[in-house]
């Protein structure tokens, strides 16, 4: 018997870096909304359920303009997200109940196809943890504090990560609630929580496997990226 899956789909950042009055998760792509591409992705796919995390007092507002207007049925809950990325995640967690398997995405990036999701699911099965990913193109310098090259690791090894980044329902959780517990500790230790595998391998030591994405599968960030997103619509 298949398990039980579940998308929690990220849309409650504020978005500064787009230098625009719009959120960039409601910015339009085509004549459509960002955020409604991902969710197409996972309403058509074999997920069960998808949570909806958006901003503060957003909740009727994607209810009406997104989950009913586009008659995405299997958004079952739409929850308020925080002030990080990681608050929101927690907070759309929190929503998540029973045992099977939670897909972490961003909304903000439109791109996402079932083959990625269908390859996650296969490793996600294997190994409880995974994330999408791509090998990178350019050479990486790890810089030091004055901007000096110091370290160049091998190019073969250094991935970019992507979402989704999927797991046990059970294990993410656990780090999620871990994290919680040592948000402080960690800010004082200067260490940044910027994905949902830095959770899982730091906090709990769980191994993360690299699952691959696509090129495609771009964050939009700045009106640049809304640019390059356009571009492969036309295509
Ligand atoms: O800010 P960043 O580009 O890392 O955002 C990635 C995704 O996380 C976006 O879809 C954004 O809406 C979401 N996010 C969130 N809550 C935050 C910050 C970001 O849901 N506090």
């Amino acid at each position: 018997m298949e398990e039980r899956t579940v998308a929690v789909v990220l849309a409650a950042g504020a978005g500064k870096r787009m230098r625009s009055d719009v959120q960039k998760q409601y910015l339009l792509l085509r004549d459509k909304p960002v955020i409604y591409y991902a969710l197409k992705t996972f309403q058509d796919s074999f997920i069960d359920e998808i949570v909806l995390v958006v901003g503060h007092g957003e909740t009727e507002y994607c209810r009406r303009e997104i989950a009913e207007k586009y008659h995405f049925s299997k958004i079952t809950q739409i929850v308020e997200g925080g002030k990080e990325r990681y608050h929101s995640v927690a907070n759309g967690l929190k929503a998540v109940k029973g045992e099977g398997y939670v897909f972490i995405h961003d909304g903000a990036r439109p791109f996402l196809t079932e083959e990625i999701l269908l390859r996650a699911y296969d490793a996600v099965k294997e190994y409880h943890a995974c994330v999408v990913g791509m090998p990178v193109k350019d050479t990486i310098k790890i810089a030091d504090e004055k901007g000096f090259a110091r370290m160049t690791p091998n190019r073969e090894l250094v991935w970019q990560v992507q979402t989704p980044q999927v797991f046990s329902i059970a294990l993410a959780k656990e780090a999620y609630e871990t994290l919680l517990i040592k948000e402080e500790e960690l800010k004082i230790q200067g260490i940044s929580i910027t994905d949902d595998a830095m959770v899982v391998e730091t906090l709990l030591n769980h191994p993360v496997k690299l699952v691959e994405g696509s090129y495609e599968n771009m964050k939009i960030t700045t009106p640049e990226d809304l640019n390059i997103a356009r571009s492969f619509l036309k295509e």
